[in-house]
């Protein structure tokens, strides 16, 4: 209501919007009911974790800092997030005693990080009576996750591989063991949801079997192409993504994803993912897709449009049919003021390198990426420059603008340091802009100074700072 009819908008924990208003009025007729899109609704940006930012924009996602008096959340219980074989079946414990418990591989059992023998009912029995344990513990989540370790090598035994056929491969024979569980899970507990993973080798739907009612497969689309909607793009990759949610939303009506915002490897580059945010959403919401988990940049603040994108995502997870230029134009003049136009230059013509549909890109490409060209990035230094020219009066909008232009100074500081022009002054003087901008938008506003890339930890940091002191030649 106020977001509606009073223009109170939460584009950030450091900048809301609440218009003085002489009077606050509402249609007389009004009369609506509105449903969302998805029931788990996670906009996975740190930001977003906030309790304001999140109850505000309509997020209820499992990291969000939410209790039942904001409306609550769609939490995972009693420690199961993800990858929880190795914490419900541990090696310590039971290798030593009941190798048969473990994957064989090569005919032999396999001790350390593997998957659990899932033919073996001993194995069924433990991880039944240690979730249903769990859920005594914490019984007020919504979810529970059944699923498989974070690496291939799963079971080859005579029995696994009897069940892996018959049910149309490993997804088979994985749905076969976390049925039964849910199905013990379900008599005590009729409203959890056990969730599982279909994942690298288990993505492909099974067949001769299907999910319980109170199953939730969850799909992630890590090895896609975000350039464009996952059921436009012609990547194969892609295309076999689309193949497998279809399979699987015709086995179910509970789906979950776990999709991917940001470049992982460059948090601060240039990541134009925006033409395919709204496509994908749709797409899952046709699917039976119930709860999205839109995972960003969620361990710092300094994350590529980090605010556009958690804001752009919280709205479209509650609708995903809502008018998306409105949404960009309305984050953009609220957020940048003054200086929305030459943002939302730069914005166009950034996304524009990636309209040929022959471009594809994945969440770790490097800025040297050849679409990102020399030209272009001068071209958006001077755009950036003079939009902090506009909004110099204004600390916030400023502080906003300049946070903003980051990646414009990373993404050529990386193309410098990549093509080894690393003493000319060009470097220095691109390094010194990055520092500045870096430590002016750093923990003073936003929190204290994050692992802002995680792969490199902040010895990336040091190493722009070592490049800005370097003499001019
Ligand atoms: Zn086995």
């Amino acid at each position: 209501m106020l977001e509606r009819f009073g223009g109170c908008r939460w584009y950030a924990s450091w900048r809301t919007v609440l218009p003085r208003l002489e009077y606050f009025a509402v249609p007389a007729a009004l009369d609506e009911t509105q449903v969302p899109a998805f029931l788990m609704r996670e906009s996975f940006w740190v930001d977003h974790f906030n309790t304001e930012m999140a109850y505000h924009n309509k997020g209820n996602g499992n990291n969000m800092n939410l209790e039942k008096r904001h409306g609550g959340k769609i939490r995972f219980g009693g420690g199961l997030f993800v990858h929880t074989l190795d914490q419900l079946v541990p090696a310590d414990e039971f290798y030593g005693t009941h190798p048969e418990y473990f994957s064989e591989i090569d005919g032999k059992r396999q001790n350390g990080y593997v998957q659990r023998c899932l033919s073996n009912p001993d194995v069924l029995r433990i991880v039944t009576e240690r979730v249903k344990e769990r859920i005594r513990k914490d019984p007020d989540a919504g979810l529970y996750s059944v699923s498989q370790n974070d690496a291939y090598k799963f079971c080859t035994c005579k029995d696994c591989n009897a069940l892996a056929e018959r049910y149309g491969g490993q997804s088979g024979l994985l749905i076969w063991f976390v049925n039964q569980v849910a199905e013990e899970v379900e008599k005590e507990f009729p409203n959890a949801l056990i969730e599982t993973l279909a994942y690298q080798y288990t993505r492909t739907p099974p067949s001769n079997i299907r999910p319980r009612h109170n199953v939730v497969p969850r799909l992630c689309t890590i090895e896609c192409d975000f350039a464009s909607p996952l059921d436009v793009s012609t990547l194969p990759d892609n295309r076999k993504f689309v193949q497998d949610i279809k399979g699987w939303s015709g086995l179910t009506d509970k789906l979950f994803i776990w999709d991917y915002t940001t470049n992982f490897q460059h948090y601060l580059g240039p990541f134009p993912n925006f033409g395919a945010l709204q496509g994908n959403l749709k797409f899952f919401r046709d699917h039976h897709v119930i709860g999205v988990m839109e995972q960003g940049a969620y361990q710092g603040y300094h994350g590529e449009f980090a605010e556009l994108r958690g804001w752009i995502l919280a709205k479209l997870l509650w609708n995903p049919d809502q008018d998306m230029e409105a949404l960009i134009d309305d984050f953009m003049k609220g957020y940048y003021g003054a200086a929305a136009p030459l943002v939302r230059k730069y914005f166009d013509e950034l996304q524009s390198l990636v309209a040929n549909p022959d471009i594809h890109f994945n969440i770790w490409f490097p800025p040297t990426v050849p679409w990102l060209t020399d030209d272009f990035l001068a071209r958006a230094t001077i755009l950036w420059e003079e939009a902090e020219a506009l909004v110099n009066d204004d600390p916030l909008l400023r502080y906003n603008v300049r946070k903003s232009s980051l990646p414009v100074y990373y993404a050529r500081y990386k193309r410098l340091e990549a093509n080894e022009k690393r003493d000319g002054e060009q470097f220095r003087s691109v390094a010194a802009e990055l520092v500045r901008h870096f430590d002016e938008t750093g923990p003073a506003e936003v929190g204290d100074r994050p692992i802002f890339i995680r792969e490199s930890g902040n010895e990336e940091y040091y190493n722009w700072v070592k490049a800005a002191s370097v003499p001019a030649p």
